[in-house]
């Protein structure tokens, strides 16, 4: 399938852009069962990172299956591809120089690595919402929950589907840590990366 294809080479390179924006890029990627919080706290890490002049985007689950991956369900090779695609979309905005935050069940550990090693290892933050099935069930934010209990949602992460923890994420946060620490908690273990260094 890639035959015939020759990459081009650019003369702005990653380097020169990050040079120009003053600060580093790489991807905070979040991951957790839904209602845990990841799009919660992406928005506001984003929100702060944006007003200390950081250039910042966010790729959230529902954004991203309604447009570019509105052809994929949720059946773990659907999910796998919503995944491959999501790395390479995060790599593109990786690679113009900005800080992408990205909120996304992503259940499946191999489709996490696959996308740790489409940004670079050196360009991946993982952060685990380990909000617990019951908090989110609480939650119920979408009522999807709900829905799964009486059978009429398939395929739900965490009740009919499964969610494997991140063994060795960078960051570990919990339902007993408010938005704000949250931020601060992220905040601090990024602080030196977003330090950009030839
Ligand atoms: P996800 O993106 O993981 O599906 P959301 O961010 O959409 O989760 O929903 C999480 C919900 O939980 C929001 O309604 C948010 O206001 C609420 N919430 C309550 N406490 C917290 C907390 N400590 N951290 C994050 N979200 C919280």
């Amino acid at each position: 399938m890639v035959k015939n294809i020759i990459q081009q080479e650019f003369k702005i390179t990653r380097e020169d852009r990050r040079l120009r924006n003053g600060h580093n890029s790489f991807l905070v990627f979040f991951t957790g069962l839904s209602g845990s919080g990841k799009t919660t706290i992406s928005c506001a890490m984003e929100e702060k990172l944006h007003n200390e002049g950081i250039k910042t985007f966010v790729l959230d689950g529902d954004n991203i299956r309604q447009g570019i991956n509105k052809n994929l369900g949720f059946s773990p090779e659907d999910r796998s591809e919503n995944n491959r695609r999501i790395g390479e979309i995060a790599n593109l905005f990786v690679e113009a120089g900005l800080v992408v935050l990205a909120a996304f069940i992503s259940p499946y550990k191999k489709d996490r690595n696959n996308i740790r090693n489409i940004v670079g290892p050196e360009n991946f933050i993982e952060v685990y919402m380990s909000t617990d099935l019951e908090e989110c069930e609480r939650r119920d934010v979408k009522g999807l929950y709900k829905k799964a209990r009486a059978g009429e949602i398939k395929n739900m992460t965490g009740i009919s589907a499964p969610y494997e923890p991140p063994e060795n994420p960078d960051v570990k946060l919990t339902q007993f840590n408010s938005v704000e620490e949250s931020v601060d908690i992220i905040y601090s273990k990024i602080k030196d990366k977003l330090q950009f260094k030839r």
